[in-house]
C-alpha cells in the first residue's frame, strides 16, 4: 500500500527536534510491506497542513501524520484532518475518563485546554494513550486513511505497539522480509559491480547497497505471500550474494563490526590489546561499548608521542629514526609490544596522521595499522586521502577492527 508520511511541528523546520518519527515509522512500515513514498514536514500552520495532506493523498492511499494533537492553540492536526476528510468532532468519553484519572493520579488539576484532546473526529478508529494524554486515531473515508499519532516519540511508540500495527495489519497483503547484510573493506560502486549478476534484473528480492562511513551496507529484501517463503527467498538471495562478496561481509545481521569483533573474541576466548597513536583510545573505547567487553579487553596503550611508544610498548628508538613514526616497522613493533606486555593473545596498532595537517612527505589520512598473534605480525597500509580528522579517525578505527577481525574470523 502506498504511504506518506506527514510530521507536523514548526520545531521540526527550525532544526531543534531530529524528526526520528519519520524515520521509526518508515523502518516499521518498510518491514510490514508498506510503500512509504514520501515524509513531508510541514510547521504548525493549518493552511499548509491541510495542503500537504491533500497532496499526500493524491499518490498514496495512507498518511500517517505525527505531532501536533496537544491541548495548546497551535496544535491543529486533528481539526485539519477532520475538515479535510468532512468530519465533525464529537467528545469521546472514554478519552474524557482518562484525561480525567490521568491528572488525578498526578495531583494536578485538569487546565481547560487539555478538554480540546478528548475530541475526536466521527467515525474514527481511536487509539487510546495509557502513556500521554493525547490519544491517536486512525480515519477512513473513500478508500483513504489518515492515521494522527501524538509528537512525543515515546507516545508514539507505545500507541503502535498498542493499537496501531493491529490496526495496520487489514491492509497488508503480502508480508515483507529483509536481512541487512554490512560489508567493509569495498566500496559501494566495486561492490555493486560485484554484485551485478544478482542485481541486474532482479525485482523480488530486491538487493540495495548503501555507503555508511567507511563501510557498505546492503539490504536484500522481499514480500510473499508468507513470511516465510519470503524469508526462504532472502536467504537464497544471501547465498548467491555470499559466494560473490562473502570476503567483505561480516555481519548477516545488521550488527556492527566492533559486535562482532567482541561476540567472536569472547566465543574463543581471546583476549585483546591495543597502542594507538593517532586514534588516542578510540579502539578500547569501541569495545568498552559492547556488554561483556571485560572478558576479552586486557588493557590499552595510547601511546602518542615518540618517547611513550618507546617506554610504553618497547618499540625500538633505532626503528623510529630509520623508518619514521608513521611507518609500517613501527606500527608492527607497536602491536608485539603491546602483545608482550599486556600478555594478551592479540594485539593491534596504528601510527598515522589523522590530518588535516602531516609531516612532509606525507598526507594526512595515512596511518599503518598493525597486528600481532602469537608469532605472526602484519600491518595494513591506510590511506583515505582525505584531511578530515574526525572522519580518518572513525575510518582508521574501522580498519583496526577488520584487522582484528580477518584474524580471528
Ligand atoms: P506535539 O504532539 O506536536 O505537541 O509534539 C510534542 C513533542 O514531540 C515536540 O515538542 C517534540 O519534542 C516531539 N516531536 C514532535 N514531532 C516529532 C517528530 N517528528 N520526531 C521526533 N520528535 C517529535
Ligand atoms: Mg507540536
Amino acid at each position: 500500500m502506498k504511504t506518506s508520511i506527514l510530521a507536523v511541528g514548526t520545531e521540526l523546520l527550525f532544526g531543534q527536534t531530529v524528526n526520528t518519527n519519520a524515520t521509526f515509522l518508515s523502518d516499521k512500515l518498510n518491514h510490514m510491506g508498506f510503500d512509504v513514498m514520501y515524509h513531508f514536514v510541514v510547521g504548525d500552520n493549518p493552511l499548509r497542513l491541510k495542503e500537504k495532506l491533500s497532496e499526500a493523498f493524491l499518490d498514496t492511499d495512507l498518511v500517517i501524520l505525527t505531532g501536533g494533537l496537544g491541548p495548546t492553540q497551535d496544535d491543529l492536526t486533528k481539526e485539519m484532518v477532520s475538515e479535510l476528510m468532512g468530519r465533525d468532532l464529537y467528545l469521546d468519553e472514554k478519552v474524557m475518563e482518562q484525561l480525567m484519572g490521568f491528572f488525578e493520579k498526578r495531583g494536578r488539576k485538569m487546565a481547560e485546554n487539555n478538554v480540546k484532546q478528548a475530541f475526536l473526529p466521527e467515525g474514527c478508529t481511536p487509539f487510546y494513550n495509557a502513556s500521554g494524554t493525547a490519544p491517536g486515531f486512525a480515519l477512513s473515508v473513500d478508500g483513504k486513511t489518515a492515521i494522527c499519532l501524538p509528537g512525543p516519540p515515546r507516545e508514539l511508540k507505545w500507541l503502535w505497539d498498542n493499537g496501531v500495527r493491529a490496526y495496520l495489519e487489514q491492509f497488508m497483503d503480502k508480508k515483507m522480509f529483509y536481512r541487512v547484510i554490512r560489508t567493509i573493506g569495498i566500496g559501494e560502486s566495486d561492490l555493486e559491480t560485484l554484485l551485478m549478476p544478482v542485481i541486474d534484473g532482479q525485482t523480488d528480492p530486491t538487493v540495495a547497497t548503501y555507503a555508511k562511513e567507511g563501510e557498505c551496507t546492503l539490504r536484500v529484501a522481499s514480500q510473499r505471500d508468507t513470511i516465510e517463503e519470503a524469508e526462504a527467498a532472502v536467504d537464497e538471495m544471501i547465498e548467491r550474494i555470499d559466494a560473490l562478496a562473502g570476503d567483505f561481509i561480516y555481519s548477516y545481521d545488521d550488527e556492527e563490526l566492533k559486535e562482532v569483533v567482541v561476540r567472536i573474541l569472547k566465543e574463543k576466548g581471546l583476549k585483546i590489546t591495543s597502542a594507538e597513536s593517532c586514534t588516542g583510545g578510540l579502539f578500547p573505547a569501541a569495545i568498552t561499548d559492547v556488554a561483556g567487553a571485560s572478558d576479552v579487553l586486557s588493557s590499552a596503550y595510547i601511546t602518542y608521542s615518540n618517547e611513550s611508544k618507546i617506554k610504553e610498548v618497547n618499540v625500538p628508538a633505532e626503528l623510529i629514526d630509520e623508518y619514521g613514526v608513521v611507518s609500517p616497522q613501527v606500527a608492527e613493533a607497536m602491536a608485539r609490544g603491546a602483545l608482550q606486555r599486556a600478555g594478551a593473545d592479540i594485539a593491534v596498532s596504528v601510527t598515522g596522521y589523522a590530518g588535516p595537517e602531516a609531516d612532509p612527505g606525507h598526507k594526512a589520512g595515512e596511518a599503518y595499522i598493525g597486528y600481532a598473534m602469537g608469532d605472526q605480525t602484519g600491518h595494513y597500509a591506510v590511506n583515505t586521502s582525505r584531511n578530515e580528522r574526525k572522519w580518518n579517525r572513525n575510518y582508521i578505527l574501522l580498519r583496526m577492527l577488520r584487522a582484528v577481525y580477518l584474524l580471528i574470523r
